[in-house]
């Protein structure tokens, strides 16, 4: 009977993977393409090149099966209409969804994580107008990082921020600036605002923002008439969560020390992700949101109703194969 409940419900959790197209840096070195894509089956096989012992090349292919496969000529609104589209509707009925891009720094997270709240907010505020109108509904809007396991307000001058438990499983992140909105523009310049607070890198490279979480959040409330109760509270949330540099997990064993601790920060959060959206998965009771700064600011996204996008966004060139097959099993295993 718990299979059939299960298998007649909305799937809970979807993986997607994005390819990227090669780069012109990647063409000019003559750094080969080696991710083929299936989308008819969501299919899609790195060609992996090996050595034997007699120093003779030889392909190894891995094969790999997904909810989608999207290739390099897909763009970013169809991107949106595999993903968080579906999502959308389901918020204002007490869901949480989040919406992840994973991948090591290069792969494109940002560039498809970017366009996707502002086409979700179009949506919401749509419903809102149309499908809800007067029912009390708005929206607000937030933005901060987790850098080194701490927290950042990326709406308010990168102010460091704590997070309280207030008992009734809900997050409160102290001082967090949330900003009401009624039109897209406003939300576009709020996410700009906040996307040039992440940037401030010195060197130029995006160093710093590969090594941080960016989460923003859609939050939808509604007003009450009754003066006995809250004026308002939170009937669903949208999070769109741009991680770090899945290779950053890595740094572990770098000569400078700082690195190392947030390199040892970033391998646990993801870890613990992992665990969370498989415990979810299962609908296991106990969901292991204690394993990370990350995991413990959704915590209110892993219970209840709630809806799950992960994107896993992979480099095509030869010289990424090993990076994009521990990515491409990373996703696998949330599954
Ligand atoms: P990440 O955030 O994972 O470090 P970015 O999103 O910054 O990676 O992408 C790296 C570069 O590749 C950027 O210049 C970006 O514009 C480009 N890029 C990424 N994905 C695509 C795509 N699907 N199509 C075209 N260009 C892309
Ligand atoms: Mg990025």
């Amino acid at each position: 009977q718990n299979n059939v409940s299960k298998s007649s419900s909305v799937a809970k959790i979807k993986v997607v993977v994005r390819k990227r197209p090669l780069n012109k840096k990647e063409i000019s070195r003559k750094e080969e393409d080696v991710i083929t894509i299936d989308a008819y089956s969501n299919s899609l096989t790195v060609h992996e090149t090996k050595l034997k012992v007699d120093l003779t090349e030889y392909v190894d292919r891995h094969e790999f099966v997904f909810d989608a496969v999207l290739d390099d000529d897909v763009s970013n609104d169809e991107v949106y209409r595999e993903t968080v589209e579906s999502v959308v509707p389901a918020i204002f009925q007490q869901t949480k969804a989040t919406c992840f891009a994973y991948g090591q720094t290069g792969s494109g997270k940002t560039y498809t994580m970017q366009p996707l709240p502002l086409k979700a907010s179009h949506d919401i505020l749509s419903l809102m107008h149309y499908t809800y109108r007067n029912q009390g509904f708005q929206l607000f809007v937030s933005f901060f990082e987790i850098y080194g396991g701490k927290l950042f307000d990326l709406l308010n001058q990168k102010r460091k921020l704590c997070m309280r438990e207030d008992g009734k499983q809900q997050v409160c992140i102290v001082g967090l600036k949330e900003y009401r909105v009624s039109d897209v523009e406003m939300i576009k310049e709020l996410i700009e605002r906040g996307n040039a607070c992440r940037s401030t890198g010195t060197t130029g490279a995006n160093e710093e923002s590969s090594r941080s979480h960016a989460i923003l959040q859609l939050v939808i409330k509604k007003l009450f008439e009754d003066k006995e109760s809250k004026p308002s509270r939170v009937v669903g949330k949208l999070s769109f969560i741009d991680l770090a540099g899945s290779e950053r997990g890595a740094d572990t064993t770098d000569n400078d020390k700082q690195t190392r601790i947030e390199g040892a920060e970033i391998n646990k959060s993801l870890l613990a992700l992992k665990e969370c959206i498989r415990a979810l998965d299962n609908d296991q009771v106990h969901i292991p949101f204690r394993g990370s700064k990350l995991t413990e600011v959704l915590r209110d996204s892993f219970i209840g109703n709630s809806r799950t996008v992960m994107i896993s966004c992979i480099s095509p060139n030869s010289g990424s194969c090993e990076h994009t097959l521990n990515t491409l099993r990373y996703a696998d295993r949330v599954k």
